[in-house]
């Protein structure tokens, strides 16, 4: 299933060693769940290209937006001109983001984020950030001192950017496994306030700390959704305190929890929103935005960049807001939610008795929001996720991700996948992880 001979591992080598590629499949093209290798292969994409693919690839209306807009203008270049998908992209976000009602364009996610702390640094005059262990922001400069999931992101590029303060992201699976054995999502929520009231007082004082990072859903970091009433918590610490939130919407937004962005689960407002990944369907697009008073605060040409607010990219975005209207997707989401987590929940707690999923490898916590799906296996030994995902790959043709330090496999469909689809993604996914578990206790 992988492309081999001289020439192919040739060209490969041109490619550095600090982007990695988990596989030697070539693609060659994809359609809606599905991409085809060059090989003839056909393989089932619960990645969504790590959740950017959120109309599934190459949806007809985005194709045919874009296709229209190449042949007009491909770069309209943002400090010279407004255009017409920049104009209509920032009226349609609106109802979504209300109140917040102001953007500010960048090309990706890590950049988004940037500008998020620029912005919060520069309108409140205060330098500190408060992030949390587990979160991933990005790999920019700064981007990476804000990021706590993996220690490769930041090792040996220092000194990294200072004013950058870590507590426990809210992780009740963890917070039971480890140190708080059998205390409630609630517990949870009263220790990570106690960790950032201690934080505060012993070495972040509040008149130095500009705005809190965090995921509504860690990502990268496990596919852990914060508990109830974390962020309504949250939101009063920061008002008390006179700090900004920021809700790094990148992986979670548009819809890809459900609502149109996570945070709304806990009918909560940040005051500034990060969004990248699926805005335009994979055309490379981000943005923050926040209400009008902040961000008339940004010093004039201090943001943006030559390619920011590419016309294509805003038409992809426009056109992925049409097939959202038109197709429904966020109930689909809701459906499909249910369904894939009744299944998860039927076929491996019915695996874990008579097909056998060995006691080694669990408790098994399968979580997520929407179409953020985890599943954390507690006790398996090192690797088994990132084994289960390749079984996957080479035998079962579905392409899966591992996310944190610790033994998760997330699953990230796109948003407009169907109920067979799904319940085939996770009939071969159960078979995988049956697999790998029994190969695993009998080696
Ligand atoms: N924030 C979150 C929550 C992310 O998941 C990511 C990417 N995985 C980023 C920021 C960085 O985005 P990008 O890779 O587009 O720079």
């Amino acid at each position: 299933t992988s492309e081999d001979g001289a020439s192919f591992i040739a060209k490969k080598e041109a490619l550095g060693k600090g982007i990695t590629v988990a596989s030697d499949l070539v693609v060659d093209h994809a359609n809606q769940c599905s991409i085809t290798m060059t090989n003839g292969q056909s393989y089932l994409d619960m990645t969504s290209g790590i959740g950017v693919a959120s109309t599934g690839h190459c949806h007809p209306t985005v194709v045919k937006a874009v296709q229209d807009q190449v042949g007009k203008m491909s770069h309209a270049q943002i400090n010279m001109f407004y255009h017409a998908p920049l104009l209509e992209l920032m009226d349609r976000l609106r109802p979504y983001t209300a109140p917040l009602d102001t953007f500010c364009f960048n090309n990706s996610g890590s950049e988004a984020v940037e500008s998020a702390i620029k912005l919060a640094r520069h309108a409140t005059k205060k330098k500190n950030i408060i992030v949390f262990n587990g979160g991933h922001h990005g790999r920019t400069i700064g981007a990476m001192a804000l990021t706590g999931s993996k220690n490769m992101f930041s090792a040996g590029f220092g000194p990294l950017m200072p004013g950058v303060f870590y507590v426990d992201y809210p992780y009740s699976f963890r917070c039971s496994a480890s140190t708080f054995e059998g205390h409630s999502p609630d517990h949870c929520v009263k220790e990570i306030m106690r960790q950032l009231n201690v934080l505060l007082k012993q070495r972040c004082h509040p008149d130095d700390t500009a705005a809190i990072l965090i995921e509504p859903v860690l990502g990268e970091g496990g596919y852990v959704p914060a508990p109830k009433g974390f962020f309504q918590e949250l939101r009063a610490f920061c008002d008390q305190h006179k700090i900004l939130m920021i809700a790094d919407e990148v992986q979670t937004g548009f819809g890809r929890t459900g609502k149109m962005f996570a945070i709304e689960h806990w009918n909560t407002v940040p005051d500034i929103m990060v969004l990248a990944k699926g805005i335009a369907s994979g055309y490379p697009l981000s943005a923050i935005v926040s209400r009008k008073e902040l961000m008339d605060l940004q010093p004039p040409g201090s943001m943006g960049g030559t390619f920011v607010g590419n016309i294509v990219a805003c038409t992809a975005a426009v056109a992925t807001l049409d097939v959202f209207e038109q197709e429904h997707v966020l109930k689909n989401v809701q459906e499909r939610s249910i369904q894939v987590f009744g299944l998860l929940e039927k076929k491996l707690s019915s695996a874990n008795g008579a097909s056998g999923l060995p006691e080694s490898i669990m408790p098994l916590d399968i979580r997520g929001l929407g179409l953020m799906i985890g599943l954390e296996f507690g006790n398996a030994p090192q690797g088994f996720a990132a084994r289960v995902v390749k079984h996957a790959r080479d035998h079962e043709h579905l392409l899966l991700l591992t996310a944190s330090i610790y033994e998760t496999i997330r699953m990230i469909p796109p948003l407009v996948v169907d109920a067979d689809t799904l319940e085939d993604s996770v009939n071969r996914l159960v078979k995988s992880i049956v697999q790998v578990a029994n190969d695993m206790k009998n080696e």
